[in-house]
């Protein structure tokens, strides 16, 4: 059984990783669930994928395994807080859930399993999310896009073979996921600077230590899962996921709360999210454009109370995003508390602008390096129009408490400004 280290302190015990792993998930379960009867969780292609050998293994092992339980592979299963508490009531004491699956399968398992008390065991069938070796899952609840508290998997087991004949779209969401670390670390160098949340060196190695090798090459699975399992304990480390998510994960919830499909499919969180990621990336190359003379005087008046109530309401009319209007306003400078912050940022212009060019790729490096792992790389090919697009800029800023680019961008009073230049993410 061939084990990958993991960092101190993690709520992760074991991680198998190596061609062929499969073969170990009974020992695994012998090891670190003694005594315990697993329940395979799984969907029709996960259970084809990996499911059905792990139930096997069990099998051979001489493990009494309970009835798997196997969603459906059309429609997929939706990652439904009412689905976690109905499989949490089939979870007792002496159950071990065995998820088998990514980012759906896996959020469902992790959160039945906090909710009923029990550690679980997660059999990952593709480098789609970072979510595998993370706390918390990305659930909907009545709508709204929350992440749950709950454990991280106590053990995690990845068999390359089975990652390696995964869908490629998924893999190609996988490396947009990882992608998103770019803006996330650049998110965080800024608001270090400028006092508003500093750094927290442990959760920043994870994930930036060896983020640039990781993207290199999108084909290197090794490169892959390791980057987002290391994104998943950051998380872990640090207790939120700063280290992981910026204002693209922002724009990938608010998408998923207005229910974005694509061809009659939900589009992928990883997809989403490196449509996000290439925004922001061309939001901050608008920045590192402009002298600190030319931003103050390209910055508009700062908005009043009444302004921005009133374009909030404006933004927030498909009264499908929850009632952010408090975290939002919480956010929100008014008077001379706008005019103190706006000068902060002027005033540290050109640090930000290093910080950002030691930090970022490219707009045309990005979306090259993005084309090559098959993200798309334009709005409309997650079924975006124009319009959606440039609402989600906007409102993504309301929903979290996170400060995030957007934010920066709207204290200076530039976030139109800089907006105007994402019309070319429409174009060839
Ligand atoms: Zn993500």
């Amino acid at each position: 059984m061939k084990t990958i280290s993991i960092p101190e302190g993690m709520q992760t015990a074991v991680f198998v990783m190596e061609a062929g792993a499969l073969k170990d998930a009974a020992q695994v379960i012998r090891e670190y669930f003694p005594g315990k009867t697993p329940w395979i969780v799984a969907d029709g292609n996960t259970w084809a994928a990996a499911g059905e050998r792990v139930a096997e293994v069990i099998r051979e092992a001489g493990i009494t395994a309970k009835e798997p339980k196997i969603f459906p592979a059309v429609p997929q299963p939706h990652p439904y807080e009412s689905t976690c508490q109905e499989l949490a009531k089939m979870i007792t004491e002496d159950t071990v859930p065995v998820a088998v699956g990514s980012g759906v399968i896996n959020d469902l398992v992790k959160r039945a399993s906090g909710i009923a008390g029990v550690r679980y065991f997660c059999v990952a069938t593709a480098a789609s999310v970072d979510g595998y070796t993370s706390a918390g899952a990305a659930l909907s609840v009545d709508g709204l896009k929350k992440t749950m508290p709950c454990p991280a998997p106590y053990a995690v087991l990845a068999d390359t073979d089975v990652l390696k004949s995964a869908p490629a779209p998924m893999m190609a969401a996988g490396y947009a996921d990882l992608f998103a670390k770019v803006v996330a670390g650049a998110e965080w160098k800024i608001t270090d600077l400028l006092g508003i949340l500093p750094i927290d060196k442990k959760a920043w190695d994870l994930v930036q230590k060896n983020l640039r090798m990781w993207l290199e090459d999108s084909s290197n699975l090794g490169y892959l899962f390791d980057g987002l399992a290391s994104t998943g304990y950051s998380m872990q480390v640090y207790n939120d996921s700063r280290p992981a998510s910026g204002m693209e994960h922002l724009m990938s919830h608010v998408w998923e709360m207005e229910g974005l499909t694509y061809k009659g499919e939900d589009v992928s969180h990883g997809f989403k999210v490196g449509i996000g990621t290439l925004a922001a990336v061309r939001l901050m190359e608008f920045v590192l454009g402009l002298s600190e003379a030319e931003a103050r005087k390209l910055a508009k008046p700062c908005e009043t109370l009444e302004e921005r109530q009133a374009n909030m309401k404006e933004l927030l009319k498909r009264n499908c995003y929850g009632n952010p209007e408090k975290i939002a306003l919480d956010k929100f400078k008014a008077g001379d508390a706008a005019i103190e912050r706006r000068e902060l940022i002027f005033r540290n212009w050109d640090r930000i602008r290093y910080l950002l060019k030691g930090q970022i790729f490219s707009y045309d490096e990005t979306r090259r390096l993005l084309l090559e792992a098959h993200a798309p790389v334009r709005p409309q090919e997650i079924g975006l129009d124009k319009e959606q697009f440039y609402h989600c800029l906007f409102t993504a800023q309301l929903i979290r408490a996170r400060y995030t680019f957007v934010d920066l961008l709207y204290e200076a009073g530039l976030l139109e400004e800089a907006a105007k230049t994402l019309d070319i993410m429409f174009e060839e």
